[in-house]
């Protein structure tokens, strides 16, 4: 291993960063993370953090499950790599496929296709909704449908039905044919409606009009994230996802669920679909899945889909995959992960220290001005809008957001900042104190601006 001085002169002189400015990346070396225990990091001068990110929404397990560890060793041992392309196949894959179905049976789930990660599982989704309509004879079934807000990826076909223009712009055109509909953002949205309820009715309403305009023999499927990540943590109300699936239902669209975050107990039930009480026709699955200590991601099938591929002609045959779909090693890592996941029954903590985190910021916001709006209360995913204006809901300037992030640092957390909200989505086993030293640094750094 190179030395220190090295590894901070060097940074992004060769590595280009996802997310980041290569230029000023080589002026300003973000925290080189060395070490990590349960949920905390230690970073290449010894400090040690909180990490109320949870990596990227994903360490779910903290960093220290030996078990999951272990698998990953002898699997690495017993066989590194085979392919499930057609002819082959490996026994950790075969289990981990039986895992993952029953994991998400209660969702009716009842097939699993592995891939590598986040994006690639939706990619998977959106390839295999266009596909079931050709099998089901409407091969004019081509356009998705999603929401503005909403993060699917950066594919090309995931970037095309993100709602944050960021990920969108530098590299269009896009994807034709793919529509967003409005955010259930009650704290800014066109209609002014804070009313989650009222502006989930008035989201449908648009939804209907859009599907009349288009035609529903055009649209293949809508895409959303059960409770909206990076768009800022955005908590729809309990009405939205049922709603949305009532209309897909009557026009024949196919729902796809992008559980890539909430998936796996994040949101305090082991599905956001779950959570609202809707059975997706596809999820995309990542993160959790191995709580990152392996890249591997899923689409999951439903019963009703899966038997449309399985009964049909030669239109069934996937010709989609990736080398490293059912990966032995990353199955094995899946296995474990599941099989702990549901040992330490993680929904249940991230239900009880979501509420603590959701009750502390809200204390917060009593205290601060600047704290324009909170979401959360389901689970581990918790955003704090920071405004420099109450009443005209002005964002805060990066500038202060910038600064705020360093105090938060410097107080012994990390968090992420999404624009101008301070996302906090820890591991699913942080504890009770952990929780408060998090509070506890947010208190601090907003009281230093
Ligand atoms: N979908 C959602 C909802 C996500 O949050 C993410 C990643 N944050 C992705 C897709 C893409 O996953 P990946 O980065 O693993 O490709």
């Amino acid at each position: 291993m190179k030395d220190d001085n090295f590894l901070k002169e060097n940074n992004a002189r060769q590595l280009w960063h996802p997310m980041g400015h290569p230029g000023q990346l080589q002026a300003n070396t973000p925290v080189i993370v060395t070490k990590a225990e349960g949920s905390t990091l230690e970073d290449i001068d010894g400090t040690r953090r909180i990490d109320a990110a949870g990596g990227l929404w994903c360490a779910n397990l903290g960093y220290s499950n030996d078990v999951v560890k272990e698998a990953i060793a002898k699997q690495l041992y017993d066989l590194p790599y085979y392919s499930a392309f057609a002819g082959t196949t490996n026994p950790m894959a075969i289990e981990a496929a039986y895992m993952v179905r029953d994991f998400f049976a209660e969702d009716g789930i009842g097939r699993v296709f592995f891939t590598s990660g986040g994006s690639d599982s939706v990619e998977t989704c959106l390839r295999l909704a266009r596909q079931y309509h050709r099998i089901k004879g409407a091969p004019a079934r081509t356009k998705f449908l999603s929401l503005k807000k909403g993060y699917h990826g950066t594919h090309f076909g995931g970037a095309s039905v993100n709602g944050n223009n960021r990920f969108r712009i530098g590299y269009e055109p896009l994807l034709a044919g793919c529509f967003h509909l409005p955010s259930p953002y009650s704290y800014r949205n066109p209609f002014d409606e804070s009313d989650p309820e009222k502006l989930a009715q008035k989201i449908a309403a648009v939804m209907e009009d859009e599907i009349a305009f288009q035609g529903a023999e055009t649209i293949a499927a809508f895409i959303m994230e059960p409770i909206l990540g990076a768009g800022g943590v955005i908590v729809p109300h309990e009405t939205f996802m049922p709603l949305m699936r009532e209309i897909c239902d009557r026009h024949g669209i196919l729902m796809i669920a992008d559980e890539v975050i909430c998936g796996f107990g994040r949101t305090g039930a082991w599905s956001g679909s779950r959570l609202w009480g809707v059975k997706p026709d596809l999820m995309s699955v990542a993160k959790g899945i191995t709580s990152a200590y392996f890249p591997v991601g899923a689409a999951l099938i439903s019963e009703a889909v899966a038997e449309v591929f399985e009964t049909a002609g030669p239109d069934g045959n996937i010709f989609h995959g990736y080398t490293y779909s059912a990966h032995p090693v990353g199955a094995a890592a899946v296995a474990a992960c599941l099989s702990e996941t549901l040992r330490l029954d993680t929904k249940t903590n991230a239900a009880a220290r979501g509420t603590q985190m959701f009750e502390g910021v809200q204390a917060l916001a009593a205290k601060y001005d600047i704290i324009g709006d909170v979401r959360g209360g389901h689970g581990l995913m918790t955003g704090v809008e920071l405004v420099s204006d109450r009443a005209t809901k002005t964002p805060l300037d990066a500038e202060t957001m910038g600064r705020i992030n360093a105090a938060i640092l410097d107080s012994g957390t990390m968090v992420r900042m999404l624009g101008n909200t301070v996302a906090m989505s820890p591991p699913l086993v942080i504890t009770e104190a952990e929780v408060n030293t998090i509070l506890a640094s947010l208190d601090t750094a907003l009281a230093s601006v």
